[in-house]
Parts: structure tokens; C-alpha cells; sequence
């Protein structure tokens, strides 16, 4: 048996396992192994955590100016970089995402601490006309308290640092609380807190295999805000929690978002852009673009060229520089994954290439998957999470933007055409927080992310997403000196 490696959380500065002692182990997808211990925790991890999150922010934390902020948070970034390496292999083993991908991920994700350091030098509140003269009136933000930053098992370093960044730029604290199913790269990122310079307690990392671990973190009394990515159904949950105490949550969930395809568009770079859409990543994105809605006189030539390049996509070692796609990342997605398969072909949908596991690999690999599909498939309906594009056609403008719309979610979209009229105008249409247009699947620190509908509450990203983490104090200053009739309002 291999040796497995021993993480431990960060609590008030310290490195520490579960009070109960209690570990579990994290499984790579690829090997199939048991590769890391990670502590257990439970609901007596959460309450030291929020405690110890609560006391740095009543302390040397609260003192310290956006200037001072900012050099933690360029600190931050530069850690990252220069671990990049070592991140990418834990979330490579703890998820299976490919590690050329990671690496990439890793080195950008210090574009975010430095955009946010940036940010956290220009909070400001504004001095505001006053209808009466004899007072002096002023706006001031506040940081809003302890966040409670809960993230997902696709991309935890990078929907961790949407989060992070914004709440140590706006003067709060966190605890930060990792998927159970990939821990590990969230660990090591918390070894390099101290060496940032941020104080003990300023950034705090619970881990726990049972999820009432988020449970409890979202509806802790002593939160005063709770960001969360993962999905609908648990978003749904944590809005509700973070309603109960009248807390705001922002909530970054699930999607399946269309990519509308002109005849008159470039054909090959739609292709690609369908590719970059729902393969990389092994489909595993919130913003997968799975639904292909499909002018019908470019349906077999673009699935064509489609089915052609997922027959060439080589699946493998995510370790392997050459490898494009690696397996879905557990067990349970991966049956999940087989079973929306099984229940497409039922529903008569016709296989352009792939449509079941790759068995031939061993661990969890699925063929890059192309159906054509009628628009009442579920395939087509529910968000898989995994390497399958569901093509439907259309034959007039209104039809696409009909089809594109019909669906719960509104995480993102894309329109392929050479018509700069149209692309806008049906770009304008898309009920969706960002549509790409002859493009997918770009992302920057200063450019807004987040859902309509049911795929969020809020925005991550971009200038205003310091907002959520800041409070609004208006500061009233009587000039005169004088005394004022006690009676009367102002
Ligand atoms: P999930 O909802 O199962 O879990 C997300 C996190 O919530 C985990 O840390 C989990 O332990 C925790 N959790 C579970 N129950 C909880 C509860 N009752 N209260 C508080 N926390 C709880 O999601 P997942 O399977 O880890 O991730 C996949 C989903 O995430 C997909 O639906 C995907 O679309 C979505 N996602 C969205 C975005 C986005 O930015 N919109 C990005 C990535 C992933």
C-alpha cells in the first residue's frame, strides 16, 4: 500500500488535524487510489474556525489599511505562482483535471489576488449633498465580517480565490470550506497563508467528508455573508440557511448553456469553441457550453467536424503533457455521466461519436460524447457535468433564441456567426451572465461571472463584486453646534 500524504486545516493560524482526531481519505480518479489523508471535521471544527475568524477580525486585521491589504494580497499571488507546481499536482490528483490546464490556472489565479490588491487601495466612501446646510453627510464602507466561502470539487483553487480575494481586499475574514471530494489543493494553498504576511486566524480552512461540515458553516451565528458555488439543489439550501439569519449569499450554481450556431458562421472555429465548451475539463464546468442549438443546414457538417475531433481527443494520464481529456472525477459523477447516456439513447437520441465509458483505460473515463437529440430530452434538459454535447437544429432567428432561453438555468452562452448584427442582437437576447460571441469559455478577474435564473444570486468578478463583502454606513455630522427642536425629523 502507497504511502498516502498527510494534510492538516489551518485554524487560527495553525495547523491542525479534526478535534476528533478523524481523517478520510481523498481518491485519485485516475489511479482509482486512496492518494491523501485529510481531516475530518465536523460541526466543533466549524465553531473553532468562525471563532478564530471573528477574533482576527476584531484584531490586527481591522487595523490594517487597504494599502496594507493589498501587499498581502500581491504577496498571495506571488505564492501562487511560485507553487504553482506543487497546486497543480494536488488538485490533479485529488479531481483529475488535466495538469497542463492546472498549471495554466495556477499561474493566472495571481491576476486575481493582484486585481483585488488593486481594489482593496480604493474602497471609498462619498461625501453626499445634504438638503439641509447645517449638516455634513458621508457614506463609509465596512467590511462585512466573517465570510463563509464554500467551493465545489471542479475547480477549487480558482472558485476559491473568486471568493477569497474579494473578502481579504474588503477587510473581512473566512473560513473557507472545500469539496469533500477534492480538499486537497485548498490545503496546501492554506500552508502558504503565513508567509503572506496575512495575520492568524484572517483566513481559516475547514475540511469534513459529511456535508452537514457547509451545512453548519452556512448557518453559523457569527456569519455575516456566505459566498458558495456548487449546485441548484445545494445553492437552494444555503440561500435558505443564509435567509434564515438575514445574511446575504451569493451564489454561483449550475448551468447548461447553449451555443447558438449560425449557417453563416466559421464552421471549424465553432467547432473548436464547441470543443473548448464541453470537452475540456472533461465537461466538468459550470459553464460547459452542452447544448449545441444548430441552424439545420449546418447540423451534419458541424457535428461532423465535431464527432471528428472527440475521435481524436486523447484521453489518458493527466499528468501526460499530451493527454487532452482525463477521467470525470469520481465515482459517483461517473455513474451519473453513463447514466444520462443510457437514458439518451432510450429517449432516441443518435450517437455522432462516443456515448459510453472508455473502458479500455481503466479509472473513470468517458468517451467525448456527441448526440443529436430532440429539445424535450433530458440530455438536453438537466445539467450532466461531463464530456456530452446534445445538438438540437433550428431554421429561423427567433426559433434559437427560443431554444436557447428554454431552460432553468442562465449561466452562459455563445453565438457563432459572421453577421456583427446578428451576433449582437441575439447576443442581446440570451438570458445569460455572460455570452461569448465566436468564442467560449473566457474568463478574467475585472469581467463579471455569475447566473441569471437558476444558475445564481450575484455576480463574482469585476468591480462591483467587492459590494457583497462591504457594508454602506452614512455618517451624519451636525455643524452648527447648536440644540434642535427634539420634535422634528432632521
Ligand atoms: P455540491 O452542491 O454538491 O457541493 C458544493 C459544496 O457545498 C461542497 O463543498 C459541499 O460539501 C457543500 N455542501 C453540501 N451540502 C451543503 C449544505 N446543505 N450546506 C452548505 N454546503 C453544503 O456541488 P459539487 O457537486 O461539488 O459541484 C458541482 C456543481 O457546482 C455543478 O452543479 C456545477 O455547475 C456547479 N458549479 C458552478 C460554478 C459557477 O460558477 N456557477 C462553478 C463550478 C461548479
Amino acid at each position: 500500500m502507497s504511502i498516502l500524504e498527510q494534510f492538516r486545516m489551518l485554524i487560527g493560524g495553525k495547523p491542525v488535524d479534526a478535534l476528533s482526531g478523524k481523517t478520510f481519505e481523498s481518491q485519485n480518479p485516475y489511479t482509482g487510489e486512496s492518494w491523501a489523508r485529510i481531516p475530518d471535521g465536523t460541526a466543533a471544527d466549524v465553531n473553532a474556525a468562525v471563532a478564530a475568524a471573528k477574533a482576527a477580525f476584531d484584531g490586527e486585521w481591522s487595523r490594517m489599511t487597504g494599502f496594507a491589504r493589498a501587499a498581502c494580497l500581491r504577496r498571495l499571488g506571488d505564492l501562487v505562482t511560485a507553487n504553482a507546481e506543487r497546486l497543480a499536482r494536488l488538485e490533479v490528483n485529488d479531481n483529475g483535471k488535466l495538469h497542463r490546464e492546472m498549471v495554466g490556472q495556477l499561474n493566472s489565479l495571481s491576476t486575481w489576488f493582484h486585481y483585488y490588491a488593486g481594489l482593496a487601495t480604493t474602497i471609498e466612501g462619498r461625501q453626499i449633498p445634504a438638503p439641509n446646510p447645517d449638516y455634513l453627510v458621508y457614506t463609509q464602507r465596512d467590511p462585512v465580517g466573517v465570510v463563509a466561502a464554500i467551493t465545489p470539487w471542479n475547480s477549487p483553487l480558482l472558485l476559491m480565490t473568486w471568493k477569497l480575494a474579494p473578502a481579504l481586499a474588503a477587510g473581512c475574514t473566512i473560513v473557507i470550506k472545500p469539496s469533500e471530494h477534492a480538499p486537497a489543493s485548498t490545503l496546501g494553498f492554506a500552508e502558504l497563508i503565513e508567509q503572506a504576511g496575512i495575520p492568524a486566524g484572517v483566513v481559516n480552512v475547514v475540511t469534513g467528508l459529511s456535508r452537514e461540515v457547509g451545512e453548519h458553516l452556512a448557518s453559523h451565528p457569527d456569519i455575516a455573508k456566505v459566498a458558495f458555488t456548487g449546485s441548484t439543489a445545494t445553492g437552494r439550501a444555503v440561500a435558505r440557511a443564509a435567509a434564515d439569519r438575514l445574511v446575504p449569499a451569493t451564489l454561483e450554481l449550475g448551468g447548461k448553456s447553449p451555443q447558438v450556431v449560425f449557417p453563416d458562421a466559421d464552421l471549424k472555429a465553432a467547432a473548436n469553441g464547441l470543443v473548448a465548451g464541453v470537452f475540456a475539463a472533461t465537461g466538468q464546468t459550470c459553464m460547459a457550453g452542452s447544448r449545441l442549438i444548430c441552424h439545420a443546414d449546418v447540423h451534419d457538417e458541424l457535428t461532423r467536424l465535431v464527432a471528428e475531433r472527440a475521435a481524436q481527443i486523447k484521453l489518458g494520464d493527466p499528468n501526460d503533457p499530451a493527454t487532452e481529456m482525463g477521467p470525470v472525477a469520481n465515482a459517483a459523477q461517473y455513474e451519473k455521466v453513463l447514466g444520462y447516456l443510457d437514458q439518451a439513447r432510450a429517449e432516441g437520441a443518435t450517437v455522432a461519436y462516443g456515448g459510453a465509458a472508455e473502458d479500455a483505460l481503466g479509472g473513470y473515463f468517458v468517451k467525448p460524447t456527441v448526440l443529436t437529440v430532440k429539445p424535450t430530452d433530458t440530455v438536453f434538459r438537466e445539467e450532466v457535468f461531463g464530456p456530452v454535447l446534445s445538438a438540437v437544429t433550428f431554421t429561423d432567428e427567433d426559433e434559437a433564441i427560443r431554444l436557447a432561453n428554454d431552460t432553468p438555468y442562465g449561466l452562459a452562452g455563445a453565438v457563432w456567426t459572421k453577421d456583427v448584427h446578428r451576433a449582437h442582437r441575439v447576443a442581446g437576447k440570451i438570458r445569460a451572465g455572460s455570452v461569448w460571441i465566436n468564442a467560449y469559455r473566457v474568463v478574467a478577474p475585472n469581467v463579471p461571472f455569475g447566473g441569471y435564473k437558476s444558475s445564481g444570486l450575484g455576480r463574482e468578478n469585476g468591480i462591483d463584486s467587492l459590494d457583497p463583502y462591504l457594508e454602506n454606513k452614512s455618517v451624519w455630522v451636525e455643524l452648527t453646534g447648536g440644540t434642535r427642536d427634539p420634535f422634528i425629523l432632521g
